[in-house]
């Protein structure tokens, strides 16, 4: 039997053998009790590599986002968001659980600039801004997995601490940022306040992420956590993995890189699909289809006759994203059956 060609997303990689093993023989106590040590050891871990004091093992992004919106805000506040953020785009928690108001701002394809902020803030025209938080993505899903430098972060937030605002920064592919910069990720973090990274996309680990920052942030965390039944028992099965894939799956996103450029090129080619290729700097790639071809509805419902799948992202356009679980040869198997169906 053929094998399936997933680039849906890569949360739909498995984990690895070593991540099995591992979670097989952890050592585990009652986290809720502070008695899991597998779960301390991740936390430490991911604290480390992000620079920050402290970690909290969640068990999604969404909800480190949620916990981090809620420790640096009060119900009434404003929170910076980009206009296509994951946080505001697709999470509902800022507005439904944490009572605060997102207030947009735009951006250069998802990164964020000072100016960008100072042309929303209202303290000029004589209203007394209510903006306690400014969130940013790193890399930013929706524009195309594009990648903000340490610097233009530190720019944004240094504007931000002078007009006494604290900075969150959703980092659930932070470690593909980092390494398409070749910088460590904690270059990518020193500005920001607290920190999300996923353990369960491209680093394979089968559930988790872990929210960073200092000790009384997390402190805080950890009690909104609870509250939200977020608290968990024996998760040291769970951090296991995600120790793994820390220590073994970063240095491999290269690869995925590599194959999303490729993949890119080769799409570009098709009469009917635009790929702007200068922002393929990580493993997502966006494909612009000219409606003569199909619609990305009829796109994605055709190719999985055909077993690629793929993910019709708005009116308009399709996203492709690479991970650990598609091969250079599938992405090349996936290019060839996508001129079979839609050739001319
Ligand atoms: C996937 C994602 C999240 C949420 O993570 P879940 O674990 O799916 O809840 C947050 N932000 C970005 C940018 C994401 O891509």
């Amino acid at each position: 039997m053929k094998k399936r060609i997933d680039l849906r997303s890569d949360t739909v990689t498995e984990p690895t053998q070593e991540m099995r093993d591992t979670m097989y023989t952890a050592v585990v106590g009652d986290d809720v009790f502070g008695e899991d040590y597998t779960v301390a050891g991740l936390e430490a871990l991911a604290a480390e590599m992000l620079g920050k004091e402290e970690g909290l093992f969640v068990a999604s992004g969404t909800l480190g986002n949620l916990l981090a919106v809620l420790c640096h805000t009060r119900p009434g506040d404003e929170v910076m968001v980009e206009k296509k953020a994951h946080i505001y785009y697709f999470e509902g928690g800022m507005t439904a659980v944490a009572g605060v108001k997102p207030w947009i701002t735009s951006s250069d394809k998802g990164i964020i600039r000072p100016d960008h902020l100072q042309s929303e803030m209202r303290g000029a025209s004589g209203l007394k801004s209510n903006i306690s938080l400014v969130c940013l993505e790193n890399t930013h899903n929706l524009w195309g997995g594009t990648v903000s430098t340490a610097q233009e972060t530190d720019a944004v937030c240094d504007f931000a601490k002078q007009n006494g605002m604290k900075v969150h920064l959703d980092g659930a592919r932070l470690f593909n940022a980092a390494i398409a910069l070749g910088v460590p990720a904690k270059e990518l973090t020193r500005g920001s306040d607290s920190v999300m990274i996923c353990l369960a996309k491209s680093l394979c680990a089968p559930v988790g992420s872990v929210l960073a920052g200092d000790a009384d942030f997390i402190r805080k965390a950890r009690g909104w956590r609870k509250i939200l039944g977020g608290g968990m028992r024996q998760s040291g099965i769970l951090a296991a993995a995600g120790e793994v894939a820390l220590r073994t799956m970063v240095d491999r996103l290269a690869e995925d890189h590599d194959n999303a450029k490729l993949l890119g090129k080769e799409l570009n080619c098709i009469p009917g699909i635009k790929v702007d290729e200068s922002i393929i700097h990580t493993n997502l790639v966006y494909g612009l289809l000219d409606p003569s071809l199909a619609t990305p509805g009829e796109f994605e419902m055709k190719l999985r006759q055909h077993d690629v799948h793929i993910f019709a992202a708005s009116q308009t356009e399709v996203r492709f994203c690479t991970h650990k679980d598609v091969s250079r040869g599938q992405i090349l198997e996936a290019v060839s059956i996508i001129k079979q169906v839609f050739g001319k």
